[in-house]
């Protein structure tokens, strides 16, 4: 069933996904990384409602929905950021809402999924993945919103590609960490249609990088369990529908390591006053560490900022330069 899942969005789609977002999601600042680096510039997405950027898909796809619907509730799989934005809608739109979370998610998120009135239940990470390919969660009745595989999901994260370069028109390279691919995918569409010279780089972090492999082998990889702190990019694989869809928008796949990550978030800390958690600052550890690849001017897109404090507090005070 999802291998044939056309997931290929327009300009259309995606101008649509910023009227419905009007006065849900808050345009974040775009603002230089630091004074010596002036092609550099961050997408600031950690400062965005609920955290992150995927309150933008998770609306656009929610507020769709009509009022039978609405009455039946919302259902979703989320190691977090997803989980906590499709808990907000919920709430906002007076729905039911039940997260399936990996028994390892980080606490703070699932702290903060439960206070939105949201039911949590836990499930081994292996099961939230099956169920995130079967349909199993759609037959309970409920809407089940996908963290990316759905058009209107990733029509919403391309929202963040049309600020970019309203912004900065004359940005020519952008670069984004990837979990799912909802996010660097939507923001492609976004930009290539209506600037074409513009490159789009994906970020993994080492421990858990199916994306390199897979484009490489053209196959969509597997690449069992995930080693890293960035948990909201933690990976095992590549969804088959989405390889197309990569191998169409993605100029290159960037890695980098934890204690690269680390760094970052303490160069955004420190620097740039900016809290990241690990997988919004992997886009700015890569842009430092790939720099002579990159054309500028460059936007890295830090796409969360939901980060423990013990783990924050670990990379501010540890992290070699
Ligand atoms: C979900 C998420 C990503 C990855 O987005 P995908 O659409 O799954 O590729 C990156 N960073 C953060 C903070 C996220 O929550």
């Amino acid at each position: 069933m999802s291998s044939t899942k056309d997931l290929r969005i327009s300009t259309e789609e995606i101008a649509e996904a910023r009227r419905a977002l009007r006065g849900v999601a808050w345009r974040t600042p775009l603002l230089p990384a630091s004074r010596d680096e002036e092609h550099v510039f961050l997408k600031l997405e950690c400062l965005q409602r609920t955290g992150s950027f995927k309150i933008r898909g998770a609306w656009n796809r929610m507020s769709r929905v009509d009022s039978p619907g609405l009455r039946r509730g919302f259902v979703t799989t989320s190691a977090g950021n997803h989980g906590q934005a499709v808990a907000w809608c919920a709430r906002k739109l007076g729905a039911r809402c039940v997260v399936h979370v990996p028994d390892n998610a980080v606490q703070r998120k699932v702290d903060s999924i439960l206070s939105m009135g949201a039911e949590v239940v836990k499930k081994p990470h292996e099961e939230i993945m099956e169920s995130m390919t079967d349909d199993r969660l759609q037959k309970l009745g409920m809407t089940y919103i996908h963290p990316f595989g759905d058009r209107q999901v990733m029509a919403g994260q391309g929202t963040v590609g049309l600020e970019v370069l309203e912004d900065m028109p004359d940005v020519r390279s952008v670069v984004v960490p990837v979990g799912g691919g909802g996010l660097i995918n939507g923001i492609a569409f976004a930009l290539k249609g209506r600037k074409p010279t513009i490159s789009i780089y994906g970020v993994q972090a080492e421990g858990a990088a199916p994306l390199p492999k897979s484009l490489a082998s053209g196959r969509a990889e597997d690449m069992g369990h995930p080693r890293t702190i960035a948990d909201g990019i933690a990976a095992t694989r590549v969804f088959d529908y989405m390889l197309p869809l990569f191998r169409e928008n993605v100029d290159g796949v960037l890695t980098v390591s934890d204690e690269e990550i680390r760094y970052s978030m303490r160069h955004l800390a420190s620097e740039c006053h900016v809290v990241a958690e690990p997988a919004g600052a992997a886009s700015l550890a890569a842009v430092r560490k790939y720099r002579e690849r990159l054309q500028g001017p460059v936007v890295a897109v830090v796409s969360g900022g939901n980060c423990d404090p013990s783990l924050l507090s670990d990379a501010v005070l540890k992290s070699a330069p």
